[in-house]
C-alpha cells in the first residue's frame, strides 16, 4: 500500500511556522500585510482568495482586500497595483488570475514589485530562480519539493518526469527538481512515448491539467506519484490528473486530491509573505 503525502498536515505544519515567526516579529514591531486584488467574480477564484485569507488570519498577517468588478479596465487596475507597490505597509502583491479578457496577464504581473511578488509569477522572479538567485519561488512547485522533503522522499539522484511546461507549475517544477539534483525530464503535449517516459521516473510530478489521465501503465512500480491537477467531476467532486484508484496499488507514495498539493500552495504563499520582509 502506498503511502499518503498528507498535505494538510504539512501545510499546517508550515502555517504554524509563519506563525510563530509572524508573532515574534510582531513583537519587534514589525507588521505583515497582504493585498489580495481579485477583478470579477469567477467562484472558482471567490474561493481561492477566500481561503487565503483564512490563511491569513490563522498566520497573524493583513489581508487587504481589493474586490474589483468584472468591467475593470487594465489602466484602473495598474494604476491599484502602482499605488500598492508605493505603499510601505503593502508586503504582498497578490492579483488572483485568471483576470477578464480585456486585461493582460503579463502586463498586469510584471508592473507588480519584484519585491512584493509574494506569487512568485514576475520575470525578475523567474530569472532569480533559473540561476539559483534569491528571490520568490512560485508556490504550487515550491510546495511540492517541501511536501516531498517533509514526508522523507529523496530527490537527489533520482529520475524526475513533470509532466506540464505551464510558466506557473510545469517549468519552475523542473529547475526546482534540479536545483534539489534531480535528474529531470519536462514532458508535454508533443511528447512522443508519454507512457514510455513517466514510467523512467523515480519522481513523478503531474500537472497535465487533465482529469485522472494518468493511469498505472504511465507509472513504474514504487515511484512516488504528485498530483497536482484540480478537478470537478459530474458529481461536483474534486479530483485530479492521476486516477488515484488505479493508480495508489503500484506506487509508493501518492498525494490526494483533495488533501495534497492544493493546500501546500497557500502555505507557501503565506511563506512568501513572511519572506518579503527580507527583501524589503
Ligand atoms: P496548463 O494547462 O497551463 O498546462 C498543462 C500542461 O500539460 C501543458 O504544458 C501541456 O502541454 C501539457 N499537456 C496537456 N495535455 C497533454 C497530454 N495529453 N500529454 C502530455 N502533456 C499534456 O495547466 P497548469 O500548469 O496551469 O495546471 C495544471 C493542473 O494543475 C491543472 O489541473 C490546474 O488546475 C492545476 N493547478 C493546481 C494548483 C494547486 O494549487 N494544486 C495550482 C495551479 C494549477 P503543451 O505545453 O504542449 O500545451
Amino acid at each position: 500500500m502506498a503511502k499518503i503525502i498528507d498535505g494538510k498536515a504539512i501545510s499546517t505544519q508550515i502555517k504554524d511556522e509563519c506563525r510563530e515567526r509572524v508573532t515574534a516579529m510582531k513583537e519587534q514591531g514589525q507588521h505583515v500585510a497582504l493585498a489580495v486584488i481579485q477583478v470579477g467574480n469567477d467562484p472558482a477564484s471567490s474561493v481561492y482568495v477566500r481561503n487565503k485569507k483564512k490563511a491569513c488570519e490563522y498566520v497573524g498577517i493583513e489581508s487587504l482586500s481589493y474586490e474589483l468588478s468584472e468591467e475593470t479596465t487594465q489602466e484602473e487596475l495598474l494604476s491599484l497595483i502602482e499605488k500598492l507597490n508605493q505603499d510601505q505597509k503593502v508586503n504582498g502583491i497578490l492579483v488572483q488570475l485568471p483576470l477578464p479578457k480585456q486585461i493582460d496577464e503579463d502586463t498586469v504581473i510584471r508592473a507588480i514589485d519584484p519585491r512584493k511578488d509574494v506569487d512568485g509569477f514576475h520575470p525578475q522572479s523567474v530569472g532569480a530562480l533559473c540561476i539559483g538567485q534569491p528571490g520568490f519561488l512560485s508556490c504550487t512547485p515550491a510546495g511540492i519539493i517541501e511536501l516531498l522533503k517533509r514526508s522523507g522522499v529523496v530527490i537527489e539522484g533520482k529520475e524526475c518526469v513533470v509532466i506540464g511546461r505551464s510558466n506557473i507549475v510545469g517549468k519552475p517544477m523542473a529547475i526546482l527538481l534540479l536545483r534539489e539534483n534531480g535528474t529531470v525530464t519536462v514532458a508535454h503535449s508533443r511528447t512522443g512515448n508519454l507512457k514510455e517516459v513517466c514510467r523512467r521516473a523515480d519522481i513523478l510530478v503531474v500537472a497535465v491539467g487533465k482529469p485522472k489521465m494518468i493511469t498505472r501503465e504511465y507509472v513504474k512500480e514504487g515511484a512516488v506519484v504528485i498530483d497536482v491537477g484540480i478537478h470537478r467531476n459530474a458529481e461536483n467532486k474534486l479530483c485530479g490528473d492521476v486516477d488515484f484508484a488505479d493508480v495508489e496499488p503500484v506506487c509508493s507514495a501518492i498525494t490526494p486530491v483533495p488533501g495534497g498539493v492544493g493546500p501546500m500552495t497557500i502555505a507557501m504563499l503565506m511563506h512568501n509573505c513572511v519572506e518579503s520582509l527580507k527583501l524589503q
